[in-house]
């Protein structure tokens, strides 16, 4: 859309991630008259480092560092950080949010009726994959392939482009709900900042959002807002939820790196084999990256040597449940310290991969920078939201990961696109307590 709508709707939509894009799709599909404002842009994907620089490593808007300058990671463009993700589909931790009042066990078990939900193929499987899954099973390792959101008839053998995008449509992203919910009569509006809910009476009548400097309002029914773990926090509380954005989780994780004689190319599908140790909140993977990419991480750490040697390495990302702590600062910056028993787990981590590498005949190995890339419980079910993600005001909900009540330590998309078709669905079965017409409030015939 290329102008501000002045109509009037049902939902709007804050966010395109996987929980905004959902909602909004759901929404949809049930009739429902629904406008998406997105901060990014819509540019279709190319698979280039000139396309992920503006989305992801723009300080203060992609990319925050905290104290100890650990780097976490964020995309804003339609789609969100569904757009660089590594598509890797890890269970939603259904007991957990069930021990929260929030049962998704029947959304979860539909979604790869609509989503490919499968470990990759054989073919599909890189030599990097492969020797982390040979030599970790050998050490006696629970390895194994993991399911990943991937169309696998588009994916390509000896590829690096899933962390740019995937330009050939073989990873499945959140836009291809945002895409469903505008065939559905969905209006999205791109480049629209919401900077806060509007609230009257108690109630949610719509956003304020800024579209090209200029300030506008938009009015519907119900607000959704799905800005993620640290987009979502800082609108609501200048909507005056100020007790959001503390105590979250980011996933912390560090990658370790080895030289394999023989491995090939390096190219492969981040993500696609690990071993998950679930009581310490550990989880291990291969993850071979774009050159670029891994050109960039090892000058952080000061590898001269090894950032030009790209083929014949096997990375391996170690990623752990990190304890809740810190907070988002007004200005979006991330101020959270990891706990000493956040730096244990990432040691023993470390120490796992290593012998793994070593095991699987590697030399030069070295541990990398700290990244994360999982914000989220910054608006927490049970604190902020009821067990139907609605706010104290009516008529507005939260939905995407910042609304996950404790930490989590794995890949977040399955459980927030489960959210998203639970809260679609309440949505759709509660009748509105309030319309807006005229752009005000008015009570429900
Ligand atoms: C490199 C990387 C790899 C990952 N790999 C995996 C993986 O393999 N598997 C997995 O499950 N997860 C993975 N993740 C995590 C996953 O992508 C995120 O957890 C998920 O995208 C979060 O979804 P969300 O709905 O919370 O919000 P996001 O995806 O963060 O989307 C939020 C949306 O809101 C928009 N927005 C923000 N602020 C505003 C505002 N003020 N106004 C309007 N719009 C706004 C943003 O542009 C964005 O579109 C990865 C993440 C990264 C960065």
């Amino acid at each position: 859309m290329s102008s501000p709508p002045k109509t009037e709707f049902d939902a709007i939509v804050v966010g395109t991630g996987p929980g905004g894009a959902t909602v909004a799709k759901e929404l949809t599909k049930s009739g429902k008259k629904v406008l998406i404002l997105e901060w990014g842009d819509y540019e279709p994907t190319r698979g280039s480092v000139f396309q992920t620089l503006p989305q992801a490593f723009i300080p203060g808007k992609g990319l925050y560092f905290t104290n100890q300058m650990l780097a976490m990671i964020r995309t804003i463009t339609t789609g969100g950080s569904s757009m660089l993700y590594c598509a890797t589909a890890f269970d939603p931790p259904v007991d957990m949010l069930k021990s929260n009042g929030v049962d998704i066990s029947e959304e979860a078990s539909g979604i790869p009726n609509e989503i490919p939900v499968a470990p990759l193929s054989d073919e599909l499987l890189g030599p990097g994959p492969k020797r982390f899954l040979d030599s970790a099973g050998h050490m006696g390792y629970d390895a194994h392939r993991l399911n990943k959101f991937i169309f696998q008839d588009k994916c390509r053998e000896n590829c690096q482009l899933c962390s740019y995008g995937c330009p050939y449509g073989a990873k499945w992203n959140a836009r291809y709900f945002v895409d469903e919910a505008v065939e559905n009569g969905a209006v999205i509006l791109n480049k629209a900042k919401v900077e806060k809910v509007i609230i009257e009476n108690k109630k949610a009548v719509g956003v304020e959002y800024t579209w090209h400097r200029v300030k506008y309002q938009a009015y519907a029914n119900k607000t959704i807002v799905s800005a993620g773990g640290i987009g979502s926090p800082l609108i609501l509380r200048k909507s005056g939820m100020m007790k959001t954005g503390y105590d979250f989780f980011f996933d912390p994780l560090v990658f370790v790196y080895g030289k394999i004689k023989g491995i090939g190319s390096g190219k492969s599908v981040p993500m696609s084999t690990g071993v998950h140790f679930a009581d310490d909140g550990i989880v291990m993977t291969d993850f071979n990256m774009p050159h670029l990419m891994k050109i960039l991480f090892d000058l952080e750490v000061l590898k001269i040597k090894q950032a030009f040697s790209f083929a014949n390495t096997l990375p391996i990302m170690v990623k752990i449940r990190d304890e809740l702590g810190g907070k988002i600062s007004k200005r979006g910056w991330i101020d959270k310290p990891l706990s000493k028993n956040d730096k244990l787990k990432l040691h023993k981590g470390a120490m796992h991969a290593k012998r793994i590498l070593q095991n699987a005949g590697a030399t030069d190995i070295y541990e990398g920078w700290l990244f994360a890339a999982h914000p989220g419980g910054t608006v927490k079910i049970g604190e902020h939201l009821d067990t139907n993600l609605k706010a104290e005001f009516d008529n507005l909900y939260v939905c995407d990961c910042s609304v996950i009540p404790q930490e989590l330590g794995l890949p977040p998309t399955y459980t927030l696109v489960s959210l998203g078709k639970r809260l679609a669905k309440h949505l759709a079965a509660v009748e509105s307590d309030v319309k807006i017409e005229n752009n005000k409030a008015v009570s429900a015939a």
